[in-house]
């Protein structure tokens, strides 16, 4: 006999069978054995749960001669033919793919017609929901003149996009996803049927995995079994699922634990490498961060998973701290929404790897923290004194102007700093490559940067990947970095910055650049405040001399000076941000 899917062979027959659904299936039943069957249902509900093996077998127990108790027999000539769809009273129409008017009126014309072998002409219309509108008004004029002996059944995963009109002619059924201890239940007893043994943590993956839909865990749970040397192991489930292993997991934990960034993501490369799926590694990561948390505070809600907690796992319960803990599950959670809409994915999982193993706000003691906050703070308050003091020189000097455009630009950006990073971007060094950056240089670097990812180790090429080269002049190269907190580290990461500085002259020959790093964040103020400044001397003069009602034509032409050395630098695509 050819193979066929557990889930062909094991579909529920009876209501009995069907998982998880007691209180619908009950309903249907009795109305059965009362005889009091409507003539349209709606079966509502993720996929998996049940609904179009509800719906056969609702076909069948209306029609069963020797139904009992509202359960069809299975065995009478019509209960197996509509089991093996061949009874043409009973009709399955799958609206994915008839979705035409002309499907739905033959539909209507055949409705008119008494049923010839069963009691029930039974249409069951699946995804119902993909029906067109001429279609559904179809549809709805057979419902609003229900025939006698017709049923209909509608099943769909998306009730809403159903018009109102219909759904009020119907008996609406809400299937629910399957509870994993349900779906685990029912592995579990067709392993047993089938002589094949298991671990029970397996069928636990695999049911969390189908996420409540029953045919899905039998698909996982199928490829599990040819997946595996006879028994079904935990290991074997996780492979199929694409999950992490516990070991892959502690060693992440422990690596994020002692803040080795470079183990952290030498792991998630491994993780990527063999196949993981980006959001399954989240979601096991926060799931092994809150066992951890539920370890630490009331173990025996976890009484059922006990006996697979590792000893590292053990130990990281009792030495991580529980706000630790708190600050990775926000972290990974963040991450979590940030991946759901991108379609490379990789790029947020490092920066979030970065995260958690830099993480150190719980690890300090208090007054270590506060000190270098503390200490941080006055720097950053030092600088903004210098800089008001600047600002307000300038300005005294300028007092008897209308305050000139640039001018209420730099304002802007000093209010903006304090906010924007705990990272001191280096404006001098920043200034100094733009005074001697031309776009040549930066097209070269641009040439190579790609090759240039190629040749770092997978840490510096992590770290890299999130930046872009900014401005290039024959000394020096500014690179703007996406987040602040790779910044930070790529500045005192001392082989870093070696490793992109060989392979740039290397793949430019006698290119030595001093690398500057930067906040993609701050490129923009930086950039404006360096091309205003650019022009200060003429611009003073001019100002000098210049009448008051002429202001405006001399910033016009100031901005196109601004313009034109802006397109110098950083060629055609440079734009001016009013912010
Ligand atoms: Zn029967």
């Amino acid at each position: 006999m050819a193979y066929q899917a557990l889930y062909r062979v094991w579909r529920s027959q009876r209501f009995d069978d069907v998982i998880g659904q007691q209180a619908i299936t009950q309903t249907l039943k009795n109305a059965i054995t009362q005889n009091q069957i409507s003539h349209a249902y709606l079966f509502t509900g993720p996929r998996g749960t049940g609904k179009t093996s509800a719906a056969k077998i609702l076909a069948k127990a209306v029609n069963c001669p020797n139904s009992q108790d509202g359960e069809p027999c299975n065995e009478c000539e019509i209960c197996r033919s509509i089991t093996e769809g061949t009874q043409e009273d009973v009709v399955e129409i799958d609206a994915a793919s008839n979705n035409g008017v002309e499907e739905i009126r033959q539909l209507r014309e055949r409705a008119n017609y008494a049923p010839t072998q069963a009691q029930y002409k039974v249409y069951i219309i699946d995804e119902v929901h993909m029906l067109s509108t001429g279609a559904f008004n179809a549809l709805l004029k057979t419902l609003e003149e229900p025939k006698k002996n017709v049923v209909f059944i509608l099943a769909t995963t998306e009730p809403h996009k159903i018009p109102a009109t219909i759904i009020s002619r119907t008996q609406r059924f809400d299937f629910k996803r399957i509870a994993t201890k349900d779906i685990v239940e029912h592995l579990a007893y067709i392993l047993e049927k089938s002589e094949i043994d298991f671990a029970d943590e397996a069928l636990n993956v695999i049911a969390q995995a189908a996420e409540g839909g029953m045919r899905d865990s039998l698909s996982i749970l199928d490829q599990a079994i040819s997946f595996s040397n006879g028994t079904i192991t935990l290991q074997d489930a996780l492979e199929v699922t694409g999950s992490l292993t516990y070991d892959m997991m502690d060693r992440f934990i422990t690596a994020c634990k002692q803040k080795n960034t470079a183990d952290c993501l030498q792991l998630l490369d491994e993780m990527l490498a063999s196949g993981k799926e980006a959001r399954r590694l989240l979601e096991n990561l926060l799931v092994y961060c809150r066992d951890l948390l539920i370890y630490q505070k009331a173990p025996q809600l976890l009484a059922e998973k006990a006996q697979h907690f590792t000893e590292t796992f053990k130990q990281s319960a009792t030495e991580i701290s529980a706000q630790q803990i708190y600050d990775w599950i926000y972290i990974l959670n963040e991450t979590q929404n940030e991946i759901r809409f991108t379609t490379s994915p990789r790029i947020y999982l490092e920066v979030a790897v970065v995260k958690l193993a830099e993480e150190t706000t719980s690890e300090s003691t208090p007054a270590d923290s506060f000190s270098s906050t503390d200490s941080q703070e006055i720097a950053q308050l030092k600088e903004q004194v210098t800089e008001l003091q600047k600002e307000v020189s300038q300005l005294k000097k300028q007092s008897e102007q209308t305050q000139p455009q640039a001018q209420v630009q730099t304002q802007q950006n000093k209010e903006k700093k304090p906010a924007a990073t705990q990272y001191r971007v280096p404006k001098k060094r920043v200034f100094k490559v733009l005074q001697e950056a031309t776009k040549k240089e930066l097209a070269n670097v641009k040439d190579v940067w790609e090759d240039l990812l190629a040749s770092l180790s997978v840490t510096q090429k992590a770290m890299l990947r999130a930046s872009q080269p900014k401005a290039a002049s024959p000394n020096g190269l500014v690179i703007a970095f996406d987040y602040e907190i790779i910044c930070k580290k790529a500045a005192n990461d001392q082989d870093f910055i070696l490793a992109v500085q060989n392979n740039i002259s290397r793949m430019i020959s006698g290119y030595a650049p001093d690398l500057v790093y930067i906040t993609n964040e701050s490129w923009p103020v930086l950039r404006q405040e360096f091309l205003s400044g650019q022009d200060e001397p003429a611009e003073e003069s001019e100002f000098a001399e210049a009448e008051e009602t002429e202001n405006e034509e001399t910033d016009e032409k100031k901005e196109d000076l601004v313009v034109s050395k802006a397109q110098d630098l950083f060629g055609e695509l440079a734009t001016i941000k009013e912010d």
